[in-house]
């Protein structure tokens, strides 16, 4: 089916898609919608038309958009004092760090701006653990990672990506990482065989993967075998911490603690880019002054939009309120597996969720069926071919759900033809 078959694009929108076109770099392939304004689930494209927002910015906007609170401490920062640098202290830095260190139970945190920077911190800090903690030899530490890992797009970190679009003509690669199957606790007891291994870096579910979800056991395991080998757990927590999942972080479903925790994307409710890494002291400690850093790492605005951020997710629980949903999104979906074959399988936890669409990557039946949602106001995008992810604002009510329930089911029936 053509494009014009499943949605209509005006000529408004069809001149911004044109300019973006000729003047931005190729590097996205975005769904033809223009989006100008967001007010919690929903944004609005540039003819008025309204949407559910079922991706959430990849899961950075957990608490709605534009969510009064946070606007309201971003603005009243932002007429105040916007940057100082860390060359000075700023009187809210140490607030934040405070405020989320309690938050989330670690001695210290370091901030930084974007997910990539945050996960490039932790490796630092792993690496740097290791030779003064651990005593392994100079150049010699190991990170392990797992396949069809996403963790962003610097050039280590694509260098232990093994997704090609992500990795091809890139090189050469950053050394020092070892990628084993994802929810394979003997592949990795196998790895730390290894004694040059310092850390063990981990999605608790496998977002851009299309919402991999390992067995249940499996984080509580890996704990056991860092800790049995002196290696650091290092979650990465970016897409699916801050109550996405049904509780604040993923690893909190097994009552588990890593060594590094990384923060970033709904840790300002997708306001600006904020991320942070955690983690206690005698890790953290490791890091002195001038050996890391970043200009607007910890900028006052960033400070109080976070900590606005994560008073909304106490405030208005919302992961218990994602933890509910998704068990009735999961439900209503597997009701709908039994009766269209399109569907294979649903998968998720809390509303970080993605149905299986039964036909080959290579075809476009998963593009045209969220082509086909956006036409009836409903916002999802394709991962790795034919995986959906849906994963709404978790300000979503009841009624909204079922309303987004309504107009999947009613979509994925056209295709079943
Ligand atoms: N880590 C995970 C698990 C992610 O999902 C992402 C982004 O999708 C990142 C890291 C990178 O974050 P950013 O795009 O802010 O650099």
């Amino acid at each position: 089916m053509l494009t014009e078959e499943l949605m209509q694009i005006s000529a408004k929108a069809q001149r911004v898609i044109d300019t973006e076109d000729r003047y931005g770099a190729h590097n996205y392939h975005p769904l033809p919608v223009v989006l100008e304004r967001g007010e919690g689930v929903f944004v609005w494209d540039t003819d008025g038309k309204k949407y559910y927002d079922f991706l959430s910015a990849y899961s950075a906007v957990n608490q709605g958009h534009c969510h009064p609170a946070i606007i309201s401490a971003l603005t009243a920062q932002a007429q105040k004092l916007t940057l100082t640098s860390r060359a000075f202290y700023n009187d809210v830095l140490g607030e934040f760090e405070k405020y989320a260190a309690e938050y989330f139970g670690f001695d210290k945190l370091l901030p930084m701006n974007t997910g990539a920077e945050g996960v490039e911190t932790a490796l630092k800090l792993c690496r740097k653990w290791s030779y003064e903690k651990k005593g392994l030899a100079p150049d010699k530490a190991k990170i392990i990672v797992c396949e069809g890992n996403f963790h962003g797009r610097t050039t280590t970190i694509i260098s232990f990506s093994n997704d090609s679009d992500a990795r091809n003509n890139f090189g050469p690669y950053t050394p020092g990482f070892e990628a084993i199957p994802y929810n394979d606790t003997a592949a990795l007891e196998k790895a730390f065989q290894d004694p040059n291994v310092a850390g063990f870096l981990v999605e608790p579910i496998q977002g851009e993967a299309g919402v991999n979800v390992p067995d249940d056991g499996y984080l509580t395991k890996v704990r056991q075998l860092c800790t049995d080998y002196n290696v650091l757990l290092i979650a990465d927590e970016i897409q699916t911490g801050i109550a996405r999942t049904g509780q604040l972080l993923a690893i909190d479903h097994e009552n588990v603690k890593p060594d590094i925790l990384i923060l970033g994307k709904a840790l300002s409710g997708g306001v600006l880019p904020v991320s942070a890494v955690l983690a206690d002291d005698h890790i953290m400690m490791c890091i002195k002054p001038g050996e890391h850093g970043s200009t607007f790492g910890g900028n006052p605005v960033a400070c109080k939009v976070a900590m606005a951020a994560l008073e909304v997710v106490k405030d208005e629980k919302l992961a218990e309120n994602a933890q509910r949903l998704g068990e009735i999104f999961r439900s209503e979906m597997n009701k709908l597996i039994a009766e269209n074959s399109l569907v294979k399988l649903v998968r998720g936890k809390g509303l970080l969720n993605a149905i299986i669409i039964n036909d080959s990557p290579e075809s476009k039946t998963a593009w045209n069926i969220c082509l086909s949602l956006a036409s009836k106001g409903l916002l999802a995008k394709p991962t790795h071919g034919n995986i959906i992810r849906f994963a709404p604002p978790l300000v979503m009510t009841e009624s909204q759900l079922y309303e987004c329930i309504e107009i999947i089911k009613s979509t994925l029936k056209e295709f079943n033809k």
